[in-house]
């Protein structure tokens, strides 16, 4: 049986990490604060929001928070970037995606202030995690690497097989890995055999984007397996991207869904608020 993977205890670590950082923060006089902006009513980005919010208050940062009528124009929205990139009281600015699709979202995430992106979007920080500057580095494939070490599994070496190239996920995923030793190699919908390429992997993560479509066929025995994935499937459970059943006896550690990577999302997004701190300075 495969070791489960358990980003709901390793995120709660991390939380407290950032919680007890905060603190002594505070202690010296300095407050760390998060700008949540949400544009519209989506209810799946309200419930994101929300969680965000919760977190920010489990760990002490206080939380600035902007819920914008669906009519706002990129103008607007671009106004209150500006406004937030100056003001020393706001650490970090989110930008809930996706926005509403009268607002250019490249336009309004290339606004914010590379100092203060702790999405990790900004072209500056993209630029900086390739060639290893410090700066903020998106928070999924930034969870995927905790997951990964506080599992007790070395990178270095290791043949590590990423599935998927977006610019959110797979991409930063693939310098994470190279930027801790990793022999990375990426694939998309173009790879001409993908299984030959999967099956190679000592790490595979899997960010593709289709609903348990990763199943044993794919993973090398003794494998350890990162389900970037969430999806809801026909009776309406979460599943991911990896066939959790088909795949989880060949593993030697395998990520579930629920309970992987999702909550490693937001425990990282509390850690770049205080990435936000020290990059200020
Ligand atoms: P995208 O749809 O942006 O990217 C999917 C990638 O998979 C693309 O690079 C695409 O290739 C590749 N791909 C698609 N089909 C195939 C195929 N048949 N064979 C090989 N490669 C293929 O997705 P994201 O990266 O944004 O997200 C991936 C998954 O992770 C989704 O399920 C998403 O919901 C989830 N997610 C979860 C998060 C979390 O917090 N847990 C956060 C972000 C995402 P190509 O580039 O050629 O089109």
């Amino acid at each position: 049986m495969a070791k489960l993977i358990d980003g709901k205890l390793i995120s709660a670590q991390i939380k407290d990490e950032v919680k007890a950082e905060v603190s002594k923060l505070k202690e010296s006089g300095v407050t760390v604060s998060l700008a949540v902006i949400q544009v519209g009513a989506d209810p799946a980005s309200s419930v994101y929001v929300r969680n965000k919010k919760k977190a920010c208050e489990y760990c002490g940062i206080e939380s600035l928070s902007y819920e914008l009528p669906e009519e706002t124009t990129e103008e607007e929205l671009l106004d209150l970037i500006r406004e937030l990139n100056k003001r020393a009281d706001c650490n970090g600015i989110l930008v809930q995606l996706p926005l509403p699709k009268h607002i250019n979202e490249e336009r309004i995430l290339d606004e914010i202030s590379p100092l203060k992106d702790v999405d990790g979007f900004h072209p500056v920080n993209v630029g900086c995690l390739s060639i290893g500057k410090p700066g903020f580095v998106s928070c999924t494939p930034a969870g995927v690497i905790e997951l990964i070490k506080r599992s007790g599994y070395e990178i270095a070496g290791k043949e590590c097989v990423v599935i998927g190239r977006s610019n959110i996920v797979g991409k930063p995923m693939a310098m994470l890995l190279l930027k801790e030793n990793g022999t990375v190699t990426v694939t998309h919908s173009k790879t001409a055999d993908l299984k030959a390429v999967t099956k190679r992997a000592d790490i595979l993560v899997v960010a593709i984007g289709k609903p348990k479509m990763i199943d044993a066929s794919y993973v090398k025995d003794g494998a350890v397996v990162i389900d970037v994935g969430i999806h809801r499937d026909a009776d309406n459970k979460l599943c991911g991207d990896v066939d959790f059943e088909s795949v989880e006896p060949v593993a030697e550690a395998i990520t579930p869904v629920p309970g992987g990577v999702g909550p490693m999302t937001i425990a990282m997004l509390m850690k770049n608020c205080l990435t936000s701190v020290e990059l200020q300075k």
